[in-house]
């Protein structure tokens, strides 16, 4: 049988709304002087803190190749199979022997948990602070390897919301998002 706990006793003083009401008008009129706890999304962008997990990216090398090498370790490691990566010899003489030919990401899976960063051993995947992306399809949440890298180019010269914040305009195209 369900319990029912009542943590607040109705007073004598509670027969009389007049005060309540005044109270609340009171506190909404304090309120108006103090600091804001709201954002005018979207002209301001909350700011994450740093290790914020977001949107992914695929980091690229000093010579703009793509570090990934097709390991799999990631989708390896993923607990939501949301990564498919299609590995291939790399078509580069020197560096490293393999590349993906494909490396999808199903954000709609996806539960952000970074272990696929932390799997990687060529740092080559990270997540980002990027936090506001949408889509009307379900086929547009899946990211392919050419938006991992975008993102990278976005985000790899600073929080891209400080950035907005402070008038610099940013747009993400990653093709689909
Ligand atoms: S953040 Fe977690 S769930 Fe998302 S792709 Fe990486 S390992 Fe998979
Ligand atoms: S992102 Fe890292 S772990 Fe995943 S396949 Fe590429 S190199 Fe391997």
């Amino acid at each position: 049988m369900a319990t029912v706990q009542r943590t607040y006793e109705p007073q004598f003083s509670d027969r009389f709304y007049l005060p309540a009401v005044v109270r609340g008008l009171w506190m909404t009129f304090v309120r108006i002087f103090r600091r804001k706890d709201t954002i005018p999304y979207p002209d301001r962008k909350y700011v994450p803190a740093d290790g914020y997990r977001g949107l992914q990216r695929l980091n690229k090398d000093a010579e703009g190749r793509i570090k990934c090498v097709a390991c799999e370790m990631c989708q390896t490691a993923c607990p939501a199979h949301c990564i498919t990566i299609v590995p291939s010899p790399a078509p580069w003489d020197e560096g490293e022997e393999r590349y993906p030919v494909q490396f999808d990401i199903d954000l709609l899976r996806c539960i952000f948990c970074g272990f696929c960063e932390l799997a990687c051993p060529k740092e080559a995947i990270e997540l980002t602070e990027i936090y506001d992306y949408a889509s009307y399809t379900r086929d547009d949440l899946i990211i392919n390897m050419e938006g991992l890298l975008k993102v990278y180019d976005v985000t790899s010269q600073g929080n891209i919301y400080k950035r907005q914040n402070e008038g610099e305009s940013i747009t993400i195209d990653t093709g689909k998002l």
